[in-house]
């Protein structure tokens, strides 16, 4: 049914978990819709915000369901909000929504209005409990292979790994997906030593939040299920107290004892590149 109003649906990530986290923008979605659909482990963290209005809880396999039933809503003149944890456009329902969307016909200026809000993200939230450890290029590879074919991510990882980026882990493991996180440190070890730092973040910014600074070869001694984020540092990255630091790459610049420039730079000029490695710094 549609009366010809026209309905709203946003696509709201809305950060870890903490209410301190969400952003003001996704916070005034949740509270202007009628309707707030989710997986119901989201719904529980945005509980209190969802006084007095209709709530749908869909299971973790219902994606697509969950999509065609926001639209639909929204459709018939609501305002209603698909909510997601961390960024609702990172392994998230967003990408899923949009290609209901299309399948429909439904193109831009075509009811319902569609608005995507960003949320702080699992790697930001984790990567902000142990220090610095995203500062320089990373990937973000999800093991999960429910819906990717276990070779293409065993592909990235390969490529992630042996071009030195940084590799935060989404869904690393869980108790039927068991010996993929096994997989992807002996792949990592081909190319990083058994000394480099990893950061293990379980429910970053919630009530059981637990983090944890190991080395990658111990990585499989510890508890990492699905609230778990993985950060496996690069061949710089170097670990202290608890911390995860990967250097911007002023190490090759600076002598970081005597704050000396070194060989090949000029004081107070913008850093040259260096002929190895680093491309200099554009800040
Ligand atoms: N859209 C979400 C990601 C969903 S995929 C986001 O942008 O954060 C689910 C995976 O995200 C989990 O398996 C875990 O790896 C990670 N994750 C989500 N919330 C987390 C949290 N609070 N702490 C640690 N990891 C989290």
């Amino acid at each position: 049914m549609n009366n010809g109003a026209r309905g709203r649906l946003l696509l709201v990530g809305f950060g870890p978990g903490d209410h301190d986290q969400i952003t003001p923008r996704a916070l005034a979605a949740i509270r202007q819709s009628d309707v707030v659909i989710g997986y119901s482990t989201y719904i529980k963290l945005i509980a209190d915000l969802l006084e007095g209005k209709q709530v749908i809880r869909k299971g973790m396999t219902e994606e697509l369901d969950r999509a065609s039933e926001a639209v639909e809503i929204a459709r018939e003149g609501k305002t209603v909000a698909l909510v997601s944890s961390g960024d609702i456009g990172i392994y998230g329902m967003a990408g899923p929504t949009f290609e209901c969307l299309r399948e429909m016909g439904w193109k831009p200026g075509d009811n319902p209005d569609v608005e995507v809000i960003p949320g702080i993200t699992a790697l930001s939230a984790c990567a902000s409990l142990i220090g610095a450890p995203l500062t320089h290029d990373f990937a973000a590879i999800s093991l999960s292979d429910l819906l990717t074919p276990w070779d293409i991510i065993e592909r990235r990882v390969e490529a992630a790994a042996a071009a030195d980026f940084v590799i935060a882990l989404y869904n690393p493991q869980s108790k039927r997906r068991n010996w993929q996180l096994k997989r992807t440190q002996e792949i990592v070890l081909k190319y990083r030593p058994a000394t480099t730092p990893v950061g293990i973040v379980k429910s970053a910014y919630r009530k059981l939040q637990n983090v944890v600074v190991s080395d990658l070869a111990r990585l499989h001694e510890h508890e990492i299920g699905m609230l778990t984020t993985v950060i496996i540092g690069n061949t710089s990255t170097q670990s202290f107290e608890g911390l995860v630091v990967t250097p911007r790459g002023y190490a090759n610049k600076y002598d970081l004892e005597t704050h000396e420039t070194l060989e090949g730079q000029t004081p107070g000029l913008s850093l040259r590149p260096s002929p190895a490695a680093d491309g200099g710094s554009d800040e």
